[in-house]
């Protein structure tokens, strides 16, 4: 959760916007109820959140794994307000979950349980007040399910390009983490990505977009894993062989190259630049002591923690926060919800250029006010954030 007390102590933030910016609008717990065979009744929870709708309806993924609460969800949820505010998009900030394993489920089974969360949150997504997108554990095809649900683009972002998608789209948050990346780079270090050693934790949608961009950079991808561990080569992976590997559904642990690492050490592997793009908490007190990478980009949410960042900041390395390093999806979700809303085209270069346009303008205003005051760029971002939500807010007379 963010700390207003603490970004108070940089910019006004009124007493009444304080209460408004420090829980939820609104949270939902909901029982998914699957009948699958006659005697067969299957169940799991699922959880909506939205955390403030000041400036659009709630935008954010869907979240499908085992262990996802209503806590986890409404965090997720903040932080979309922030990533939205930031980045200059019409959205609130909003998120879902459902507690189950995508993995090993077979097609028709996912189908089902999204048609039956499609059914839970059907005032959601027909009153236009949540906007749904891919997330850990859901996938352009479960949107496209959602779509065939609601026979209405503007119901949800992140869908095959082929189903009202828009060309870019999977590829944006990887996109907009690597364009991060070079930003920090070249301001921080003076360097281009060119020849630095990367790790990437978590090879889904986000991690191979990210390694394939960076690699298009030019850096070397040295150390990649997913939830079963790693694989780490000092001279680099071959990026192209990977991304075709794990697209085409195959395990990462059986690729042929590299040794194997575990999820610990890909973390302090010696790089330049480590970027989580997996799940929350893994850089913490502990953890963040031993990282040797001077940059992390955070394309997963909130893989630092509080304590983490301290220890992070106390040995000079940077950290490039997550409502900056993985907004190239929302942005991109904009453009496709304005495109299934008007009718019109987009072009992937088109796409590219524009999450390229709003990364790097969010970084360097970052960079900016955290010179300014003197904080980290995290500090910094959620500084610029609370004020755009604070003035959207006076601008709707809730203050
Ligand atoms: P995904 O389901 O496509 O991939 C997740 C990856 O993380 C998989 O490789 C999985 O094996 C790995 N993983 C899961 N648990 C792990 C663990 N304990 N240790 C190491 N690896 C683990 O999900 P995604 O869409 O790529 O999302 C990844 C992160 O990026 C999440 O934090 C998500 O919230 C964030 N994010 C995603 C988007 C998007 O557009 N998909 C946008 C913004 C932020």
């Amino acid at each position: 959760m963010i700390d207003l007390q603490a970004i108070g102590q940089h910019t006004h933030i009124p007493t009444t916007a304080r209460r408004l910016l420090e829980r939820p609008e609104r949270q939902l717990q909901l029982t998914l109820n699957l009948r699958t065979t006659e005697k067969h009744l299957f169940q799991a929870y699922a959880f909506v959140v939205y955390w403030n709708t000041a400036r659009g309806p709630a935008k954010g993924g869907i979240r499908f794994w085992p262990d996802v609460t209503l806590a986890e969800t409404t965090d997720l949820a903040e932080r979309m307000v922030y990533k939205t505010a930031l980045v200059g998009v019409p959205f609130g900030g909003g998120k879902s979950g459902i507690a189950i394993d995508p993995r090993g489920m077979s097609i028709p089974e996912k189908d089902s349980i999204i048609k039956e969360f499609v059914h839970l949150i059907r005032n959601e997504l027909f009153g236009a007040d949540y906007i749904p997108a891919p997330d850990m554990g859901t996938t352009p095809r479960d949107m496209a399910v959602i779509f065939g649900e609601t026979h209405r683009p503007e119901t949800v972002t992140g869908k095959p390009v082929r189903v009202g998608g828009l060309p870019g789209r999977a590829q944006a948050t990887g996109r907009g983490t690597a364009t991060a990346a070079k930003a920090a780079m070249e301001h921080l270090f003076g360097r281009s990505c060119g020849g630095c050693k990367v790790a990437i934790q978590g090879f889904g949608n986000v991690g191979s977009w990210a390694a394939w961009f960076l690699h298009e950079l030019g850096a070397t991808i040295c150390a990649v894993s997913d939830v079963d561990g790693g694989i780490y080569s000092t001279t680099g992976l071959d990026v192209q062989a990977l991304t075709k590997w794990v697209w085409s559904g195959k395990s990462l642990s059986e690729f042929g190259q590299g040794e194997r690492i575990s999820n610990a050490d890909l973390l302090t592997s010696d790089v330049d630049l480590l970027v989580p793009a997996a799940i929350g908490g893994v850089l913490d007190e502990t953890s963040a002591r031993d990282v040797r990478a001077k940059l992390i980009v955070e394309a997963a949410n909130g893989p630092t923690t509080p304590a983490g960042q301290e220890v992070l900041t106390g040995a000079g390395r940077e950290v490039v926060p997550d409502i900056v390093a993985n907004a190239g999806g929302v942005v991109a979700s904009y453009v496709e919800w304005r495109q299934g809303k008007s009718g019109s085209l987009t072009g992937e270069a088109e796409t590219y250029e524009t999450i390229d346009e709003h990364i790097c303008d969010a970084f360097t205003r970052t960079l900016a006010v955290a010179r300014r005051e003197s904080v980290s760029l995290r500090t910094a971002a959620e500084i610029l954030a609370v004020d755009e939500v604070v003035e959207t807010m006076r601008d709707r007379g809730w203050l």
